[in-house]
C-alpha cells in the first residue's frame, strides 16, 4: 500500500535521518517507518472509495459494477475520475484543515494517496495538472487555493506540469452545500473563463468532489478551449448514499 520511495537519492543519509529521528504517525503519534506520516494500520483504516464509478468517482455498491446509473444515462464532460477515498471521518477534518487553517501536512498527505491511487490505477498520465481555480474574492479571502496545495505534490512525484493559469473562475462564488444536483449545475454554468487555447491530456485537481457539477463544468469549458481529453482527481468523494455533513463554520467560509 504504501509508495515507493519517491527518488533514487533516498540515500544512507536519508536512512540515517529516519534512524536518528524516527517518523511519529500523525493519527496514532507512533513511530513507524514509512513514506507518508501514516503508519500502516493507521493508512489501512482510511475511508477507502473502495468500488468508485471509474466515470465520476461515485462510491457504487458492489465491485461488479463500472459505471454509476448516471453515468450510463448523462455522462459528465471529464472521462475518467479517481477519488480514492470517501469524505468521513477524519478526512473531512484534513480537507477542512487544508481550506481553513494550517493544514500543509494534510494536504501533502492526500496529495501522497492520491499519487499513489493513480499510479495503481495504470492510466495514461495527463499533460498538465490543473487545479480548480477560486474566485480572486474567494481566494483573497481564504489566502490560498486547496486544490494547488494537494496538487503540488503530485506534481512534483509524477513530474507533470502543473498549470496555475490559463483558466479563471469568475462571478461569486456561492457555497453549494445543501443544494440540488440541478441547483449545482445552474450554479456553476458559466462560472470558467479560459484565457488562452488548450491542447492535449488534462487532469483537473481538487480537494472533494460532491456531485461533480464543478468539475464537469470545468471540463467542458477546456474541451470546448482545445483539451483533447479532461480527468479528475480528487482526494475524497462524497458518498451520496450516506448523509453527509459538509457544512463548516460561518466564520471559516
Ligand atoms: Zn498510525
Ligand atoms: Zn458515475
Amino acid at each position: 500500500m504504501l509508495p515507493p520511495r519517491e527518488k533514487e537519492g533516498y540515500n544512507h543519509c536519508m536512512g540515517f535521518l529516519d534512524w536518528w529521528f524516527p517518523r511519529i504517525c500523525k493519527l496514532c503519534n507512533q513511530t513507524f517507518d514509512g513514506d507518508i506520516d501514516v503508519c500502516r494500520h493507521c493508512l489501512a483504516a482510511l475511508p477507502y472509495n473502495r468500488w468508485p464509478c471509474q466515470r465520476c468517482g461515485l462510491p457504487l455498491p458492489q465491485p461488479a459494477i463500472d459505471l454509476c446509473q448516471r453515468c450510463q444515462t448523462k455522462p459528465p464532460a471529464f472521462t475518467r475520475t479517481i477519488a480514492p477515498l470517501l469524505f468521513q471521518d477524519m478526512i473531512r477534518d484534513w480537507v477542512h484543515a487544508i481550506k481553513f487553517g494550517n493544514g500543509c501536512r494534510e494536504a501533502q498527505l492526500l496529495g501522497r494517496l492520491l499519487t499513489t491511487s493513480v499510479r495503481q490505477a495504470g492510466d495514461v498520465l495527463p499533460d498538465v495538472l490543473v487545479p480548480v481555480p477560486l474566485t480572486l474574492r474567494r481566494l483573497w479571502r481564504r489566502g490560498h487555493n486547496q486544490a494547488l496545495l494537494i496538487a503540488q505534490p503530485i506534481a512534483k512525484a509524477l513530474e507533470i506540469p502543473l498549470c496555475r493559469t490559463g483558466v479563471r473562475r469568475v462571478g461569486r462564488q456561492r457555497p453549494q452545500r445543501g443544494q440540488t444536483r440541478k441547483a449545482r449545475d445552474q450554479s456553476v454554468r458559466g462560472a470558467f473563463r479560459v484565457t488562452r487555447e488548450w491542447h492535449g491530456h488534462v487532469a483537473l485537481i481538487d480537494d472533494v468532489m460532491t456531485t461533480g457539477a464543478t468539475v464537469s463544468e470545468l471540463a467542458r469549458i477546456l474541451l470546448g478551449a482545445g483539451a483533447s481529453r479532461v480527468d479528475v482527481w480528487v482526494a475524497a468523494r462524497v458518498d451520496a448514499r450516506a448523509r453527509v455533513d459538509t457544512r463548516v463554520p460561518e466564520s471559516r467560509r
